[in-house]
């Protein structure tokens, strides 16, 4: 697997080694490290090693890679730091939150209180509106 990498990507500096991290484990196409900007103790992102920016564009097997870093940090957290919750999460575009266009999976340790805005209320949906979407989507599969 060759592994596309854009100059300017912070996390392709990471993956060529010229700027730091605290690595946690790397292999053939995927690395792992801490968040500079952790929402709580042990946040760490699952990274691609090649420079796609998000889930449409990565080959499958490498986003598969991935997410087999991600599970094998996870369980180090669940094992090492005793959190309340882990998130895995990954976003795709700015009006996603994406702020590094270079796929990754935060691995998110949560603690009961802690101000991280990720969970919502459940309210039930409108069953036509839902039927749309499902339309529109299952014709683009
Ligand atoms: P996202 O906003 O989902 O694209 O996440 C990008 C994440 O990368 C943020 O949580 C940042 O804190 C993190 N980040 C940015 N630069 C670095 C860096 N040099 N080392 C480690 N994490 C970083
Ligand atoms: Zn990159």
């Amino acid at each position: 697997m060759t592994h596309p990498t854009d100059g300017n990507c912070i996390f392709c500096k990471i993956v060529a080694g010229q700027i730091p991290c605290f690595k946690l484990l790397e292999d053939a196409n995927t690395i792992a490290f801490m968040d500079i900007n952790p929402v709580n103790a042990g946040h760490a992102l699952a990274v691609a090693k090649g420079h796609w920016p998000t889930v449409d564009v990565i080959p499958a097997d490498v986003l598969a890679d991935v997410a087999k870093t991600a599970q094998k940090v996870a369980k180090a957290a669940f094992k090492a730091l005793d959190p309340h919750g882990i998130n895995l999460l990954q976003a795709n575009g700015e009006g996603a939150g994406q702020s590094v266009p270079h796929l990754h999976i935060h691995i998110m340790p949560r603690v009961k209180g802690d101000d991280v805005n990720l969970n919502w209320e459940q309210k039930p949906g409108d069953m036509a509106a839902i039927k749309a979407a499902y339309e529109r989507l299952k014709a683009a599969l």
